[in-house]
Order: structure tokens, then sequence, then C-alpha cells
């Protein structure tokens, strides 16, 4: 992440028991057990009122940097850039919460920490990922990138009608989940021409209704700000213009920060595609969500196959990165 420095603290997906209370926080009190979402919000402003939570006017300290690189200001968001705010995350024994009344939600007794613990990003990631997609009872939905947010994106998109949910990886792992636990049919490869070939023949030619890239940026490796994520290939973007098809919607959940060479904007225009994007409104999805948790609609929990704890961040880190040992999501407690 670019404008990030030495000595800040990450984690942008975390819960915890409250143990101290600022003066004007209403609605929660000392041992109430919460989920926090990565986009802090004000809950007052034109865009929070809009429910476009991650936009928020007012949440972001360093909003002159952020116009700098961005044109506009956005919310600011736990553990990541000092663009975003320099908000100090959740890999810490203790976070401080700005907005704390609007953002945190109580987690009801009857769900364990695992059930809830990822409504702070992937679940809603994913979800709004699927609903940007703009599903309709019966569409055949394709999503690239089977991590994470990929994951959430097949759950939510059989939720929301889909009647096909193909998945794009290359990684193990993330496909056997996708395969078996979501039920999606798969394509292991992502090599450009062989995905397109297949999409084709799996959909008769037409293309997916629907095509959700859940890679974004990050999967390029990234050394800095405009030295390489400006040079990398959008290559998720870039087969999702060419296979979609024609009128159909892309959804973009997947992190992008600087520029992007060589995407076939053409083949967008021309094919009349329809595109959404976005950091999560986190906000928007806390409560629907947490009721499809309890009423048993979702276990978010599946993704985990790694508990570690927070002294062993660096080593969970490095199993993620290097997709060893079949690590797909970590989970740290301190
Ligand atoms: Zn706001």
């Amino acid at each position: 992440m670019p404008t990030m420095k030495d000595g800040d603290v990450l984690g942008h997906e975390f819960m915890g028991e409250v143990v101290e209370l600022g003066k004007d926080v209403k609605k929660l009190k000392k041992g109430d057990r919460v989920v926090v979402p990565f986009t802090i919000a004000c809950g007052n402003c034109d865009y929070c009122d809009d429910h476009k939570y991650s936009l928020c006017d007012n949440s972001n300290p360093n909003e002159e940097l952020c116009r700098e690189n961005l044109g506009h200001s956005i919310s600011g968001l736990f553990g990541f850039s000092h663009m975003l705010g320099g908000f100090s995350g959740g890999q810490a024994e203790y976070v401080r919460i700005p907005y704390a009344d609007f953002g945190p939600i109580k987690v009801p007794d009857s769900l364990s920490d695992e059930q809830s613990l990822f409504l702070s990003d992937i679940f809603p990631t994913g979800y709004m990922g699927a609903e940007n997609a703009d599903i309709k009872q019966g569409d055949t939905v394709a999503i690239w990138g089977c991590g994470p947010v990929g994951q959430f994106a097949i759950q939510s998109a059989w939720m929301l009608g889909a009647k096909r949910v193909i998945a794009i990886d290359v990684i193990k792992e993330r496909l056997d989940m996708a395969e078996k636990h979501s039920k999606a049919e798969v394509i292991r490869t992502v090599d450009a021409d062989e995905v397109y070939a297949k999409l084709m023949e799996m959909t008769g030619g037409k293309g997916p209704d629907c095509c959700i890239d859940a890679v974004g940026a990050e999967a390029h490796g990234t050394e800095g700000f405009k030295k390489d994520l400006d040079k990398a290939q959008p290559h998720a973007l870039a087969q999702i213009f060419k296979s979609c098809k024609k009128g159909g919607n892309v959804s973009i959940p997947g992190v992008y920060v600087g520029e992007v060479d060589g995407l076939p904007m053409g083949m967008a225009m021309n094919k009349s595609l329809n595109l959404k994007m976005g950091q999560t409104h986190m906000q928007h999805y806390l409560d629907p969500l947490l009721k499809k948790v309890e009423e048993g609609k979702i276990d978010p929990s599946f993704i985990i196959t790694h508990r570690m704890k927070l002294s062993e961040a660096p080593e969970a880190y490095k199993k993620f990165r290097n997709k060893e040992d079949g690590c797909v999501k970590v989970v740290l407690t301190p």
C-alpha cells in the first residue's frame, strides 16, 4: 500500500470487547462484544445519508493527501495507508475506534467470534461485489479470484439468485473451497486465452451475464505506488471485458490503487458493459448480513484455514503471501 510508514499498525478486519468509552459514546457499554467495520464513517454527512459510507466526507483526517492522489477524499479506513487516514488497525491488543456509535455492532451471544468476525470486511465486501453485479434470477455469474473476498462473492451470488456461478483461479485450496464448499463450477487456469475459451464453451458462446473482479491490483505484488502499481497489467479486468456477455455487468470489489496499463476500454465501450466498483459501504450491510448469519443462511467461519497468535503475525503474513500449507485465511488472537 502506498503512503504507509514503518511502525504503522495493520489489520482492518477485527472484533473485540469494549474496555473504555469516549464521553460522547451512547450506544455501547463496557463489556460489549463488537465487530468493527473497516470503513470509518461519521453517519451525518451527505454521503453517509446516502448510505455511501466509504465516501464519508468527515472521517479522513488526511483529506489533503487523499485529494492529491484521488481528486477527492474518501472515508478513513482502519489499518490502511495514511492517505486513508493513517488509523491504527486491529492487529493489536487494543484499538481506538472513532465514531464508535456509528460502526461497531454488538454480536449476539448465539454467535461465536469466528462466525461474526468477517462481518468486519470480507463478507460485506463479497456481498457488495455481488450486488454491484446486478445479478438477476437465473443469471450466470463468473468470479475472478477465489481468495476470501471471492469466496464470499460466490456465496452472495447464490443468495442473490444466480443460477450458475463459475470461479476462476489457479490456487488449488481456493478452488477446492469454491467447488466443494460453495458449489461453484471452477476454471483452473488464469491464462487469458484459456479462460475466454472455457467461458465461451460453458455459456454457449454468450459469455457470463455478470462478472466480478475479486483480484484487483494486489495480485501482481506491490513494491511501491508509482513504480509497480502503475505498471501492473489488469489481467483479470482485461479478461472480464473480453469474456462478459454483450451488455453484461462488471463489478470490481478487488482493490486497485494506482493506474493500470493495457486496460481494453474499447471492449467495454463497444460491448456496452456496465461497470460498478468501490470500497465497501460497510455500515449499510452490517445489520442485514448479521441477520443472515443468525438465521443460519451462511456460516462465514468456513473460510478459516489457520488459527495463530498475534505474536506469530509475521509468520502468518508469510504463509498467506506464499499460499503455503493450504493457507486461505488466518485468524490471529492475542
Ligand atoms: Zn459521513
